[in-house]
């Protein structure tokens, strides 16, 4: 290891061994694609989101632990290492499915203290990665929603979501639904680095216009903006515009997070991608888990000063293409 990275590393949260897989006993195992799925009986349904994550939500419900779009950044990397699974590789081919989630979810929601706060779906793992084709668990779980009459909002990077946009829909008449597709950048070369197997920008803004086209409030989690990467005033305005033309009714900066369990795999992936950059990160982190505050204060100040520039969350369909995004996408 780089002997700067190893300085990056914070001896306090430094990451334990991995341990024997603590689902190993109750799970039933098969492979799919390479994916090797752990099926395990769901024991919670709604979690708390942790504050450190800076997601505007208090709870989340998550089908699936590790994610196939395999994003060196992913701060649910962590969660991984907890379960005793390897947070590295093994984060994007070893998948924990929770089985029977949304009855659990059903008898969550009915129970007398659950007071109807808005849930977020997908915080642990993309709900609509590729094996959620095979599992299908998201239907029956916005049904529950959807019964319970609770506002919720789909987080994703994956144009699967357009599969369950009758359910959405049908939901959206009980209660708020909002969907937020994650675009932190838009530049393709940079994706095919650090989401390898996630769905190009493009596509997922496409998404985004769809979900608005289709009435459901979609905007942009404009996360991570990666330091010294893809935080210049180029790439942001080509990101916030991007998100304008797709009508996305938000865009909310999040500067990138390197807990332990993510800050390994992605210094990692800096030194062999951008070995240069190493240092300043160095500067820019330090031992902490977020960047400089100065730095985090100017590049989220610049995001929401393009977007009020792009009037996104007033009037940003004026910045639509004629020809909408959504015609683009083929629906498998
Ligand atoms: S899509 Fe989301 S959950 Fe999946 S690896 Fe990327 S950041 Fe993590």
């Amino acid at each position: 290891m780089h002997a700067v990275q190893e300085s990056l590393l914070d001896a306090g949260t430094a990451p334990p061994p991995i341990e024997r897989p603590r689902i190993e006993r109750q799970a039933v195992t098969r492979a799919f694609d390479g994916v090797t799925c752990h099926e395990v009986r769901a024991r919670t349904a709604v979690e708390r989101v942790p504050e450190a994550a800076e997601l505007p939500f208090q709870w989340s419900v998550s089908p699936y632990r590790g994610c196939e779009s395999a994003c060196a950044y992913c701060a649910a990397r962590r969660d991984h290492r907890r379960l005793g699974l390897d947070a590295g590789a093994g984060f994007a081919s070893t998948i924990v499915v929770k089985t029977g989630l949304a009855d659990r979810l059903r008898r969550e929601l009915a129970a007398p203290k659950w007071e109807g706060a808005p849930v977020a779906l997908g915080v642990a793992g993309d709900c609509y990665q590729p094996v959620e084709d095979v599992y299908r668990l998201m239907p029956p779980i916005l049904r529950a929603l959807a019964d319970a009459g609770n506002p919720f909002t789909v987080l994703t990077k994956s144009p699967l979501i357009l599969r369950d946009l009758d359910l959405l829909r049908e939901a959206a008449k009980v209660a708020p639904v909002r969907a937020a597709v994650s675009v932190g950048f838009v530049d393709d070369r940079v994706r095919r680095s650090v989401e390898p197997g996630a769905a190009t920008p493009q596509r997922r803004l496409e998404v985004c216009a769809a979900l608005n086209d289709a009435g459901i409030p979609c905007g942009v989690l404009m996360a991570p903006i990666l330091p010294l990467i893809t935080d210049s005033p180029d790439h942001l305005l080509a990101t916030v515009r991007r998100a304008a033309e797709a009508g996305a009714v938000s865009v909310t900066p999040i500067v990138l997070r390197l807990p332990s369990g993510t800050r390994e795999w992605y210094l990692a992936w800096l030194e062999r991608e951008h070995p240069g950059l190493v240092p300043r990160y160095q500067a820019l982190y330090g031992r902490s888990p977020v960047a400089d505050a100065d730095y985090r204060r100017r590049i989220t100040a610049q995001v929401h000063s393009l977007a009020e520039a792009y009037g996104i969350g007033r009037d940003s369909r004026r910045w639509r293409r004629r020809r909408s995004p959504a015609r683009q996408l083929t629906l498998a």
